[in-house]
């Protein structure tokens, strides 16, 4: 989608500090940090959130999300500290950017239950 900030991200139209990549998925770190680490894992392909992967595309889409972020989490040195993985859906979620992404958030202890 030429109008998706995160489709610009993989098409290169929009510069990011890319974190690691797989055929499915690019990972890049977050613009406005919340963490020491905080990078994103998107799908190259658009999805507008977790509620539009359905089920012809959840066996691929989900699996390469998961793999390159627990991948990138081991490559930036978070394997034994720990550090989570989030995806924020629609606007309770706090969802900002239509395009699905997880978050890879470590370097720091992180509060629980989010505010
Ligand atoms: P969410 O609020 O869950 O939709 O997360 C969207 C995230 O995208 C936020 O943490 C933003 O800081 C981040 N973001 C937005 N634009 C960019 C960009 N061009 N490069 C990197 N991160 C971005």
């Amino acid at each position: 989608m030429s109008d998706c900030i995160f489709c610009r991200i993989v098409s290169g139209d929009i510069p990011a500090r890319e974190a690691g990549s797989s055929d499915e998925a690019l990972a890049f770190h977050d613009l406005n940090p919340q963490a020491p680490v905080h990078v994103l894992v998107i799908p190259r392909e658009h999805f507008g959130g977790a509620n539009d992967v359905g089920p012809t595309d959840s066996e691929r889409v989900w699996p390469a999300l998961f793999d390159l972020a627990t991948a990138v989490a081991q490559e930036l040195g978070l394997a034994d500290s720990g550090y989570r993985l989030v995806v924020n859906s629609g606007t309770d979620g706090g969802q900002s950017v239509g395009h699905l992404h997880l978050h890879v958030l470590g370097g720091r202890r992180l509060a629980w239950p989010p505010g």
